[in-house]
């Protein structure tokens, strides 16, 4: 596992005051491009910090959906290892940007690509952030070439790439804090989802330096029988334990701006039946503020099947007339294969002859 730069950094500089590495950090936000533009700096400092890596990911392969709607990256970090992050435009006429916690997963969600290459290593704080500094360049870059005009601004991020974030959560908690403390996004424009890692979910309640961003957990089904099926990893017990927590962690922190999500793929013949939407209705009406968010599976070549169109609208239906708020979410760059660990496992196995042109590819 490679340094952060701020550990490298106090290697450095062990006696440099608090506000120097402040001053540093924030520069990775500017239009520095490298460390001989951090001019807040004295230019000795910038000669002993620059062999420390400027940015933590490097491009290896882009992906654009024909309506351009979203673009998802095939990034290197330390040790020649492979992660993905994904830009999408949303509603609100700005970006949102998935990125990635770990190289690989350990959760095996049965659904998931990332989930069959099992966990390599997690991502530092550095390799998390610097997938926002990716985008942040890669607009920019657009933004010189007014064919391809896009806006620049990324108003969202969610923590759904590869792995699984409470399996990283000091790092992720690093992540949280350095993004919000030099970009322009509140708390209420991150999410992190999170397959449900009970333990670090108990830790948020009290961790006074975890940032109260949005969370969503990815239930499933709310049969304990289905969701084994789906996430292996579940423990026995993890739906009457998650609805304890879930009503202690309302109590404390929910509010009108502040709901927890639900995110519920829909697997056909498997957690889409009727059945389903009631205990599902059941378990969140017990539980309160919840949001649920039912996700068409867009990943085919594994054990399961997006459920039909019609049994959607049905399960979607069920859950409102039990007076839950639902969404449906949109489907992205289904022609790029956006879902977390697609790109790498098939330029892994050379199937993407059509992107040889990093950035400009469109396939
Ligand atoms: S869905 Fe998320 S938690 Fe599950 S295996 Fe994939 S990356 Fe891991």
């Amino acid at each position: 596992m490679p340094l952060t730069r701020h550990a490298q950094f106090q290697l450095l500089f062990p006696d440099e005051p608090a506000f120097r590495w402040n001053q540093i950090e924030s520069s990775f936000f500017s239009s520095a491009k490298n460390w001989s533009e951090v001019t807040a700096i004295p230019s000795a400092m910038r000669e002993r910090l620059s062999p420390i890596p400027w940015m933590s990911v490097e491009l290896v392969q882009m992906q654009v959906s024909k309506n351009g709607d979203t673009h998802k990256a095939l990034l290197e970090v330390d040790g020649g290892k492979e992660i993905e992050t994904v830009l999408m435009k949303n509603p609100r006429g700005a970006w949102t940007i998935c990125v990635s916690s770990q190289v690989g997963c350990a959760m095996r969600c049965g659904f998931c690509a990332t989930g069959k290459m099992g966990l390599t290593r997690s991502l530092i704080s550095d390799e998390i952030v610097d997938q926002y500094r990716f985008w942040g360049d890669y607009l920019l870059t657009y933004n010189l070439q007014p064919k391809t005009f896009v806006p620049l601004r990324i108003s969202n991020i969610v923590f759904m790439g590869m792995g699984e974030p409470l399996a990283n959560y000091e790092a992720v908690k690093e992540s949280l804090n350095t993004l919000l403390a030099h970009t322009d996004l509140g708390k209420t424009r991150i999410t992190v989802s999170t397959v449900g890692v009970l333990p670090r979910l108990e830790q948020i309640l009290t961790d006074q330096d975890w940032p109260h961003v949005r969370l969503a957990v990815s239930l499933h089904s709310a049969i304990a029988q289905t969701r084994k099926q789906i996430v292996p990893t579940s423990y026995d017990d993890f739906l009457p334990k998650l609805e304890d927590w879930a009503k202690r962690y309302l109590t404390k922190f929910g509010n009108r701006r502040h709901h927890l999500t639900f995110e519920y793929v829909m697997l056909k013949d498997v957690n889409d039946t009727p059945a389903h939407a009631k205990a599902l209705a059941l378990f969140v009406n017990r539980i309160g503020h919840v949001r649920v968010n039912l996700i068409p599976y867009n990943l085919t070549g594994v054990e399961f099947e997006c459920s039909e169109d019609s049994a959607i609208k049905q399960f979607l239906a069920a859950l409102e007339d039990r007076h839950v708020t639902t969404t449906r979410r949109r489907t992205m760059g289904s022609d790029i294969a956006a879902a977390c660990g697609q790109l790498r496992d098939r330029y892994k196995t050379r199937d993407l002859a059509t992107c040889e042109s990093p950035a400009t590819s469109s396939t």
